[in-house]
């Protein structure tokens, strides 16, 4: 079990979140290109799952998020009394909002209204692992799974039972050139911004075993640039949905990265931009090395 609290825009204003990672048996799904969080899951979700939970809830947080390598929803991987139960455990903390993830297959109208009586006011935000908006990128590039129709079909019962929707784009997928990968960025957030609340934008970091990790071994793959994540949100400052990014493994060479001496500058200004959305001016030499790779065809 791993847990940890941070300061985060909630609602438009700052708070605190508490973020728990529940040690389920993790995402029945396991082929998306870029994911291996199911090899490190337990082979069943522990039956005292529930007082896991517990243990790591404290006072004082105005958000609680919960990760489960998989779908919260999923029954297979909690039961709906497990799931209850958590929901219920989280809404008596006295927090503002709720988060957990699901691939949209697991969500509808009957599952969402189970959770009604037990959240009280507290408001329900559900992430969705969306990654892109275009369904060639989805099968060629993420084997994801499912359709951008199908996201957007979730999307509209979520926001039909007044949940807050939250999607997370993939910055920089297998097989695209860096230029590819910022503009399917810029035109997926454009194209489900009125279907979203939040758009989180997670730029690729190399999981042990995944497919991904193959191409990168083999000098097929870099991980994105900080560079094309500070051109994408810049360039998506006017959108409604509140933009962000929380990059896995920043300035690691698994992790997206510039030259590495002007890497925790630019995190740092990353991590100011999704607390006051202020927009991010940084320098340096590598620069001209990104705009020598954005001009890449292959
Ligand atoms: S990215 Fe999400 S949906 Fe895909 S295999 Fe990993 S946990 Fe499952």
């Amino acid at each position: 079990m791993v847990s940890w609290s941070n300061i985060e825009c909630i609602s438009g204003k700052i708070g605190n979140a508490r973020s728990i990672i529940l040690p389920t048996q993790g995402c029945y799904y396991d082929k998306c290109y870029m994911c291996s969080y199911k090899s490190s899951c337990p082979e069943k979700t522990p039956h005292d799952i529930v007082d896991i939970f517990k243990q790591e809830l404290c006072e004082g947080h105005d958000k609680i998020k919960i990760f489960t390598s998989g779908s919260f929803f999923d029954t297979t991987e909690l039961s709906l009394k497990q799931q209850i139960e958590i929901v219920s455990l989280a809404a008596k903390q006295g927090i503002k909002e709720l988060t957990v993830e699901s691939r949209p297959e697991f969500i509808t109208s009957e599952v969402l209204r189970s959770f009604k009586d037990v959240l009280g006011d507290v408001v329900f935000d559900i992430a969705i692992g969306l990654e892109s908006a275009n369904n060639d990128v989805l099968k060629y590039c993420v084997n994801k799974g499912f359709t951008f129709e199908a996201f957007e079909r979730k999307a509209n019962i979520l926001m039909s039972n007044d949940c807050l929707v939250k999607a997370y784009l993939l910055l920089k997928p297998p097989f695209l050139t860096e230029y590819e990968a910022f503009m399917d960025v810029i035109t997926s957030a454009r194209k489900i911004e009125s279907l979203c609340d939040t758009i989180s934008i997670n730029p690729v970091s190399i999981h042990k075993g995944s497919i991904v990790e193959q191409l990168w071994l083999r000098n097929s793959y870099r991980p994105p640039y900080l560079w094309t994540l500070v051109e994408c949100l810049n360039e998506l400052m006017d959108l409604d949905a509140y933009v962000l990014s929380h990059p896995v493994a920043p300035g690691k060479a698994r992790g997206i990265h510039n030259c590495g001496s002007c890497d925790n500058t630019i995190i740092k200004k990353i991590e100011e931009y999704n607390l006051n959305k202020i927009p991010i001016n940084a320098q340096c030499d590598c620069k001209a090395e990104w705009e020598m790779e954005l001009k890449k065809i292959f």
